[in-house]
């Protein structure tokens, strides 16, 4: 049994982050920071919009690369955390680490003289999806919220640390709907695969309905720059289903790239200028 002051605490504090949710149909959005780990991921994408490659973006011992342009009057900058060379594998960076670097030194970047500041991160990727959620291979979630399911530290508070769930800061269950996109909670560790534990913690603590491996950090470092996240999330692989995540994965990782790549531009139109489809006054 919890005392009774704890749960009143959460109470307020779950109040509190309901009012002071944003509302997207009233922002006015000049810059979006996409960050799209892998490379297959973000280039149908990266070329629909003809973005171009920014040199020097990054410091240049780095591996992560940048692209800007725009979308109508927003400035749109994709950055992906580029290839391998310290463990010289040159596969994809994927996961937590280099996904919070990356995010954190581009928006730093961004707020140098001459930059516009980003006022919006939409991080786009492919995910894992739960059956049991109504997840469907080439289903796009938009998420309402981020937590951890590998962090498992049982000492209080740290545990609650260790989890670090955060809900999102805008609501996106009308532009889900108007899009025709579903709403979920997006799960975050280390591993394509699972243990037992994960499972527990992925289903009873964070009641996740898509499992991927960097939205979690990159939500962490918009909190810390107190800006909004929303990741918009491609399943390539049902994570409670029959088949091995890497095997679904690989198969349907080119589909999902396109898939996405339908689905960011509607996102971002909906986001910049959410007069196109549905209007205001609607919402
Ligand atoms: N074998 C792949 C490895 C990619 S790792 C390769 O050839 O490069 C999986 C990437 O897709 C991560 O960036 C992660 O965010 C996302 N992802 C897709 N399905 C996932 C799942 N079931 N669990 C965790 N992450 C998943």
């Amino acid at each position: 049994m919890r005392p009774l002051f704890l749960i009143a605490a959460q109470f307020f504090l779950q109040i509190a982050s309901i009012s002071s949710a944003l509302v997207l149909e009233t922002m006015t959005i000049k810059h979006v920071l996409v960050p799209i780990v892998m490379e297959a991921e973000a280039g149908p994408f990266v070329e629909h919009l003809d973005l171009k490659p920014i040199d020097d973006f990054f410091p240049s011992h780095t591996p992560f690369l940048a692209f800007s342009g725009s979308l109508g009057d927003a400035k749109v900058t994709v950055i992906t955390m580029g290839k391998d060379v310290v463990y010289e594998t040159g596969v994809d960076n994927v996961g937590t680490v280099p996904a919070s670097l990356a995010t954190f030194l581009a928006l730093e970047k961004m707020k140098g003289a001459g930059e516009t500041p980003v006022d919006l991160v939409v991080n786009g990727g492919t995910c894992g999806g739960f059956a049991r959620k109504g997840g469907a291979i080439g289903d796009v979630f938009l998420t309402t919220g981020v937590a951890n399911h590998d962090r498992r530290i049982g000492i209080p508070g740290f545990d609650t640390y260790g989890i670090g769930s955060l809900s999102s800061e805008i609501d996106p269950s009308a532009m889900a709907e108007a899009l025709g996109y579903k709403t979920g909670i997006v799960t975050t560790g280390n591993s394509l695969d699972k243990t037992d534990t994960d499972d527990e913690y992925m289903k009873d603590k964070n009641d996740a309905s898509v499992k991927d491996m960097e939205a979690a950090a990159i939500a962490w470092v918009c909190k810390m720059n107190n800006l909004p996240y929303m990741g918009v999330k491609v399943i390539t692989d049902i994570v409670d289903g029959n088949f091995p995540s890497h095997e679904e994965f690989m198969e349907n990782l080119a589909s999902a790239a396109q898939s996405l790549q339908s689905a960011l531009p509607k996102v971002l139109n909906y986001v910049c200028e959410n007069k196109e489809l549905g209007g205001s006054e609607e919402l």
